[in-house]
């Protein structure tokens, strides 16, 4: 499935999240690619990265890609059946995390 560009302008808004990955924690077991195939993605070092928009992916430390509203729920389900504790979710707007190990 492809991100479409109304998931895209949905990400301005106040209510936008963001999520990116520490690799240093990634166990590598595949359970976020297999959730959303859109959002992460296992490379050839065995690790889980997050994609952009354009199916590209993101292999800075701390990149963060927009979380298309569609995919909202399977992104969530990554952060919380991560065995890593390493998928994290913030709001763009302020950066906190709303989802993941460090989520109130
Ligand atoms: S679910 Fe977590 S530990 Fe597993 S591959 Fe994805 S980021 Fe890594």
């Amino acid at each position: 499935m492809t991100v479409q560009r109304d998931d895209l302008a949905s990400s301005t808004d106040d209510a936008a999240l963001e999520v990116w990955i520490d690799q240093d924690l990634c166990t590598g077991d595949g359970i976020c690619a297999q959730y959303a195939p859109e959002v992460f993605e296992l490379d050839i070092d065995g690790l889980a990265y997050v994609k952009s928009a354009d199916d590209e992916l993101l292999q800075d430390k701390g990149a963060t890609t927009p979380v298309p509203l569609p995919l909202l729920a399977e992104v969530v389900d990554s952060a919380k059946e991560c065995p890593g504790d390493c998928i994290h979710v913030r709001r763009v707007s302020d950066r906190v995390e709303v989802y993941g190990p460090d989520a109130e």
